[in-house]
């Protein structure tokens, strides 16, 4: 019977090490190959070209390296980048690559599908398939630097967990992706480049707070309203407005680190000025940024992006009330990379 090998980035560090001594080598070698398959991103054994043939043939015995491969690359006029990423298993998933004059941005997939019931997301139309596991995140990074070297001439700058999937549902391997990214052993990138947006699990919120972590929190909230925000993210019916707000307090008093909340404003739905008020009183309580981000429609038109009007009462009510307010333009609506598009069209 054959034995399914182990994939080899599932060991730590120090699990590396020992594999070699129990083979009767030095634990050096664990360390120059846990180089090879983090800070060098290495695809395949071969590539491992500084490790003698014998152990390289020893490795490809024991373990695999489920590396993602990039099945498509779809370049928007924007210069907006889309992968749609093949897992080992042939499972795909999305990543999208931002660019603006300063900046290169990757958004980043965390589960296959999503768990969640967001009406107005086309990613919701899938099944949570199954979560990524901390190296196919990583990859998907990877594979986003590689390509802003390439086409922008600059190394990725940020990153959004906003992609296919709800981060707080896969928190292990999230954070165990993250901490690969911002070590000197993986990418070495600071963790305050780095945002998680969650559609609001309580639990998992005072979780990460307790957790000391160092990236930023963005919230997708589009209602402060229970009635609204459960008939357009039904799971708010699960997790309502007061205990998200609550844990978004412990969050802030243990890290005093602002808090961004995502917001659509769709006509009909969350445009009047009850929807803003609602909203300023939630978001009061702590130094917030409100994201205003333009909607991109998935089918019939049922959610419409509401027009200027509602938007500048959106601007000039926070903004009156000290809450920082910025519109962010959707980027990459002509390959569906743009917010809430992303859904294996490709
Ligand atoms: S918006 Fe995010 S949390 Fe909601 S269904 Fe889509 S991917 Fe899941």
């Amino acid at each position: 019977m054959e034995v399914k090998k182990k994939d080899i980035r599932a060991l730590t560090k120090a699990q590396l090490r020992n594999f070699f001594i129990k083979q009767g080598d030095k634990a050096f070698r664990g360390n120059q190959v846990y180089e090879w398959l983090w800070q060098k991103s290495a695809h395949s054994f071969e590539d491992m070209t500084n490790i003698s043939l014998d152990t390289r043939e020893m490795l490809k015995a024991h373990f695999v390296i489920n590396h993602i491969k990039v099945d498509q690359m779809q370049r928007s006029a924007d210069g907006t980048i889309k992968n749609a990423v093949r897992l080992h298993d042939d499972l795909i998933v999305e990543s999208v690559l931002i660019p603006t004059p300063n900046r290169t941005t990757a958004c980043v997939s965390s589960q296959v599908g999503c768990s969640l019931d967001c009406r107005f997301c086309a990613t919701a139309r899938l099944k949570r398939m199954r979560n990524l596991n901390p190296d196919e995140i990583y990859d998907q990074v990877v594979a986003i630097d590689n390509e802003s070297r390439l086409y922008f001439n600059r190394p990725l700058s940020n990153i959004v967990f906003m992609g296919m999937g709800e981060p707080l549902m896969n928190y292990n391997n999230v954070l165990k992706a993250i901490d690969k990214i911002t070590s000197p052993e993986g990418l070495g990138m600071s963790p305050k480049r780095i945002v998680v947006s969650t559609s609001g699990v309580p639990k998992m919120i005072k979780k990460l707070a307790d957790d000391e972590v160092k990236f930023k929190l963005a919230v997708s909230l589009h209602s402060a309203l229970d009635e609204v925000r459960t008939s357009i993210m039904p799971f708010n019916a699960t997790f309502p407005l007061k205990d998200l707000r609550e844990a978004l307090q412990y969050w802030y008093a243990k890290t005093k680190n602002r808090i961004t909340y995502e917001y659509v404003v769709w006509e009909g739905i969350n445009d009047k000025r009850k929807d803003v008020d609602a909203l300023v009183a939630f978001c009061k309580f702590a130094p917030s940024k409100v994201n205003l981000i333009e909607y991109n429609p998935i089918d019939d038109g049922e959610f419409q992006q509401a027009d200027n009007k509602a938007l500048d009462m959106y601007i000039n009510i926070l903004e009156a009330n000290n809450i920082t307010v910025t519109v962010r333009r959707s980027r990459g609506k002509d390959i569906d990379a743009a917010c809430g598009q992303l859904a294996n069209k490709t």
